[in-house]
């Protein structure tokens, strides 16, 4: 059966022009930290990488800091900004697990958390992110996108009520490479963690942007690498594929934003026009390729299943989250009741994704749900 991917959010493919830079980086034999020819050859390669991202992202390269992934990124600013501290964080609630469950982390460890509201549209409420910026906050984490709703977040304004107090923000931007301009992402904030499989890069790649004057703690111990912040061996081909994809993302990103939004749109169209009482949850502006949507069935479970059987990839939320048989928090936060956070779906297009792929989904989406009604 041919199957359609729309579930970009969870990952991407590696796009074949990264494979092949990745291919000559894991060829060569040398360690970066060597200082003999093959190691200096293997560090020439790194520190290009390293350049490349800090040029694309208008950062310095000694403020980019590879780690493993989003999460890993994600776990080091808070923990790196807070643990053994007593100061406050703030964190929204919308946040990815890697940001809430860190901050669970540091509660248990004795520093006071602040959960951040969102409004019913899935937008970190500024009035009360405000009242929670007291002079003594550590940090606050708000992500750039939401990887559920695709709704972007008011990050320029968060970062300027931060900078006014002399905060530290963290944007956790792992959703919005390819959407939001390059040179914007790090543009607001102080600390910026990126993923490379969400942009058409390898897994188990990430970066942790840290401007210079923000004084983070080590995450690993060990060897001096990444400024002797987190020891281990470098991924080098990670870090060679991950320059690779945020540079394609970057050529792509205005004919792909647009391309998106419109496939999008017609999905939407599609699915609106046929199916009475669907709601969209969350509000613009949003990821070009995210949909979330509210479909009248009472088993949402039961949704994703029968989508699955009718070949159609897309999940309930996060994938992390996908197993797990509770509602998703984001939309919870939102304000939705338990029965309509479990009868949402996220639909998320992606480069492969074709008129064709969104109209033949449209379709059997359709047919699904009629069943379901009729069932
Ligand atoms: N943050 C957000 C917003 C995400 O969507 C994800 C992945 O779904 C992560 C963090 C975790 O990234 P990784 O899978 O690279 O650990």
């Amino acid at each position: 059966m041919r199957r359609i991917n729309l579930d970009h959010a969870a990952t991407t493919a590696v796009a074949p022009e990264v494979l092949t830079e990745m291919a000559a980086a894991w060829a060569l034999p040398g360690n970066p930290s060597s200082s003999h020819g093959s190691g200096r050859e293997a560090r020439a390669l790194l520190e290009k990488a390293r350049s490349t991202v800090a040029g694309l992202l208008h950062v310095e390269p000694g403020e980019v800091f590879f780690t493993s992934g989003g999460t890993e990124s994600d776990n080091w600013a808070l923990r790196g900004m807070a643990e053994g501290g007593s100061r406050p964080i703030a964190v929204s609630a919308i946040e990815h697990h890697a940001v809430l469950h860190t901050a669970d982390w540091l509660e248990a460890q004795g520093v006071p958390v602040r959960r951040l509201p969102v409004t019913r549209e899935g937008v970190v409420d500024l009035d009360a992110l405000e009242q929670a910026l007291t002079p003594d906050t550590a940090l606050v984490s708000v992500m750039t996108a939401n990887n559920e709703t695709g709704v972007l977040q008011p990050v320029e304004q968060i970062g300027a009520l931060c900078r006014e107090r002399g905060i530290p923000f963290h944007t956790d931007a792992v959703q919005a490479v390819g959407a939001v301009p390059a040179c914007e992402l790090c543009a607001h904030a102080d600390l910026v963690s990126l993923s490379g499989h969400k942009f058409y890069g390898p897994k188990g790649i990430g970066a942790l942007i840290v401007r210079k004057h923000v004084k983070l703690h080590r995450l690993l111990h060990g060897g001096a690498q990444e400024r002797g912040l987190r020891a281990g061996t470098e991924n080098l081909a990670g870090a060679v594929g991950f320059a690779a994809a945020l540079a394609l993302a970057e050529a792509k990103r205005p004919g792909e934003a647009v391309r998106l939004a419109g496939l999008r749109d017609r999905l939407e169209t599609q699915l609106f026009n046929q199916i009475p009482g669907l709601m969209r949850n969350g509000a613009e502006p949003r990821l070009p390729g995210h949909s979330s949507l509210r479909f009248p069935v009472r088993d949402g479970r039961a949704l994703l299943m029968r989508l699955d059987m009718a070949g159609i990839d897309v999940s309930s939320g996060s994938a992390c989250a996908s197993g797990s048989a509770d509602p998703s928090h984001v939309l919870l936060a939102m304000g939705l009741s338990r029965e309509e956070a479990l009868a949402s779906v996220r639909l998320s297009l992606g480069r492969d994704t074709s008129e064709a792929d969104v109209d033949e989904a449209a379709a059997l989406i359709v047919r699904t749900v009629r069943a379901m009604q009729a069932g």
